[in-house]
């Protein structure tokens, strides 16, 4: 579960980014997070995987409370999200295989766990049989879905996606939200930041608009500005 109670976040630099959000995220749903450029999106997302810390308020990610945590449980917190980018930021010198097994390795999984997971989960995001291609050649969508199987990889309750089709045209856009949908049914927690507004109103899930550092809209249907 993922819980924001009054967070406020302000920068060094005196930018209020949040101010005073509140809303809870409940094991299975698929949420939508939207809202113009500079409203607060990322540092949301920074605050669920620890990236900053809240000024004020309370943030709690799968048990663990992001206000206190220690360096030391953060690794453990981080295990239990898989994020994804607008830019994949897969290792362009590494093939798909070794970008996946690398991050099994991190969390300490045995050859054998990475040779039986590696082809499943690749097969789950629609790539089976793509191990040994490099970052290069493949298309946008395809990396896109290397970058989903790779926070998959270590089988996280939550998936989180910063602008995950930034960077891709509408069919593929469709395709890897339809993706992320699938893995959602599975049973994974799934939040996703966006400015598309066609593409969170072709599903019909909860949205969270956020508007100057401020919720300003929670619910499920079309949204318009
Ligand atoms: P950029 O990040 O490229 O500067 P914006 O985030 O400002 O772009 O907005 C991109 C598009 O998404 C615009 O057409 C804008 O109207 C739309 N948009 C952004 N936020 C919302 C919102 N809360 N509701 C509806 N449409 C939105
Ligand atoms: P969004 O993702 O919706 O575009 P951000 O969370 O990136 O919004 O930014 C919210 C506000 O915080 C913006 O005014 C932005 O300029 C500011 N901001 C973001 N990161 C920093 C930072 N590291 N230092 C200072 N200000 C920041």
């Amino acid at each position: 579960m993922i819980r924001l109670k009054d967070v406020e976040k302000t920068y060094e630099n005196g930018t209020e980014a949040l101010q005073g959000i509140s809303f809870t995220i409940e094991d299975g749903e698929f949420v939508f997070l939207v809202g113009p450029s500079g409203s607060g999106k990322s540092t949301i997302i920074k605050l669920l995987t620890g990236e900053v810390i809240p000024t004020a308020g309370r943030v709690m990610v799968n048990g663990f409370s992001m206000s206190r945590i220690s360096d030391r449980q953060i690794p453990y917190m981080r295990r239990t999200i898989g994020v994804i980018f607008q830019d994949f930021r897969l290792i362009p010198k590494k093939t798909v295989f070794d970008n996946l097994s690398l991050a099994m390795r991190a969390v300490g999984a045995t050859p054998r766990d990475i040779r039986t997971r590696i082809p499943y989960v690749l097969e789950l995001v629609g790539l089976k049989g793509m191990e040994d291609r490099y970052p290069d050649e493949l298309s946008g969508g395809e990396q896109q879905r290397v970058a989903i199987a790779r926070a998959l990889v270590n089988n996280p309750s939550t998936i989180v996606a910063d602008e995950p089709t930034g960077n891709l045209d509408p069919n593929r856009s469709l395709e890897i939200m339809t993706l992320l949908e699938r893995i959602n049914a599975l049973g994974t927690t799934v939040v996703v930041v966006t400015h598309e507004r066609d593409l969170v109103n072709h599903f019909d899930k909860r949205v969270i608009m956020i508007d100057h550092g401020q919720v300003n809209g929670d619910g499920v249907g079309t949204y318009e500005v």
